[in-house]
């Protein structure tokens, strides 16, 4: 299986914990955090929208939302992609397992996460916090 997933979605996956805007999504969501940790998946990495994008009421015409959001958005993910190499198909563990020791203290994350609405869901964000 292939995922593709955009930089910023790398660390959601890691906070997911049932959550979404919609309950499409959430399924969407539990169905790719699932095939995230086997070992026969790869993944692809971008950012424009992808396979979370895909089941997402926000997605309009191939923006998050509108232009101005998905600038924001796209910056999130470039911040991730400039760790990482796009040109690279990843073996899905050993990406997340690069994920941990990359983005591993709250200063890490500050410029991705900093404005996310999802602070006080996401166990990924909380658990730099508190290891801080
Ligand atoms: S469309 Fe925007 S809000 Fe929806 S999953 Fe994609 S990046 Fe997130």
């Amino acid at each position: 299986m292939k995922l593709i997933l955009r930089g910023h979605h790398l660390l959601c996956l890691k906070g997911f914990q049932g959550y979404g805007y919609s309950k499409e999504f959430a399924q969407n969501m539990i169905e790719v955090n699932y095939l995230r940790k086997s070992e026969n998946t790869t993944v692809c990495i971008t950012d424009s929208p992808d396979d979370i994008c895909k089941s997402c009421p926000n997605l309009k015409n191939g923006l998050c939302e509108n232009e101005l959001q998905n600038t924001r958005i796209v910056n999130m993910d470039r911040e991730v992609l400039k760790k990482l190499d796009s040109s690279k198909e990843y073996n899905a563990i050993e990406l997340f397992e690069k994920i941990d020791s990359i983005f591993n203290s709250k200063d890490s994350v500050s410029k991705i996460c900093f404005n996310c609405i999802w602070h006080d869901k996401c166990l990924f964000y909380q658990k730099l916090s508190n290891n801080r």
